[in-house]
């Protein structure tokens, strides 16, 4: 009898470790976002103490998700963002996942608050140094900006539509696009993040089982400039 309630005993251990290691989300958003979007709004923007970010979409992040439009968030707070562990990435993190937040930064505190909330959700799949590498693995994957200009749609303040653009990306990736706006000053909705959907491994775009909600609420919207830096040479 003793022996059987220590078998049970057992069993429900190795279902418990076997639940916690198991994926626990659908797929990913993979975010990106025009910088020019992002500073022409009333809260502004201030640039990274490393320099001013490249005329180019940049991460906002990799957010694990569920099929019912809804997401995990800080799903372990014992795992904390430790720089140490992407020191090798960290130089292309400063070029393609930039932080536009005041006072101006270096970016860990941008980086940290996506591991937190975000990317501790997806720990069963992707450790920090993974989790990293997949979100700059993605933007390679898919140059939005090139995909769009080779559509004739330009970052240059004109409105374009919003169709258009989405078209523009199914059409050069096979996948369509979720499109968020902002809204500027002077109250015009503009290009402000654009979601792709990947796997669960983190490395391959899908069909999205959901789009976001777009907030564009018109069909025309504006591709704000924005004067970037001339190119990097270091890191
Ligand atoms: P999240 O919490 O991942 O959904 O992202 C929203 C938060 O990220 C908000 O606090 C935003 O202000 C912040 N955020 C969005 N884009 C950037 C950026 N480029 N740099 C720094 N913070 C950002």
């Amino acid at each position: 009898m003793k022996s059987n309630v220590l078998i049970l005993h057992v069993l429900v251990a190795s279902l418990l470790v076997i639940l916690s290691a198991a994926q626990d989300f659908d797929f990913f958003y993979f975010v990106q976002q025009w910088p020019g979007s992002h500073c022409d709004t009333r809260r502004s923007c201030c640039y990274p103490t490393t320099g001013k970010p490249a005329a180019d979409f940049s991460i906002h992040g990799l957010w694990p998700n569920y099929n019912d439009g809804s997401y995990p968030s800080n799903c372990d707070f014992e795992s904390r963002f430790d720089p140490s562990e992407i020191e090798d990435l960290i130089c292309e993190m400063q070029t393609d996942w930039p932080t536009l937040a005041c006072p101006s930064n270096s970016g860990i505190k941008f980086w940290s608050h996506e591991w937190q909330k975000h990317g501790t959700c997806s720990e069963s799949v992707l450790d920090q140094h993974g989790y990293f590498q997949a979100a700059l693995n993605l933007k390679k994957q898919a140059n939005l900006l090139q995909i769009l200009m080779d559509a004739g749609t330009e970052p240059d303040d004109r409105f374009y539509n919003l169709n258009r653009i989405s078209t523009a990306i199914r059409e050069a990736t096979g996948y369509t696009p979720g499109i968020e706006c902002n809204v500027d000053e002077d109250g015009n909705r503009q290009l402000f993040q654009i979601y792709m959907c990947v796997d669960t491994s983190g490395s391959n775009f899908i069909q999205c089982p959901v789009l976001p909600r777009s907030r564009c609420s018109s069909r025309k919207i504006q591709f704000p400039s924005f004067e970037g830096e001339e190119e990097r040479t270091d890191g």
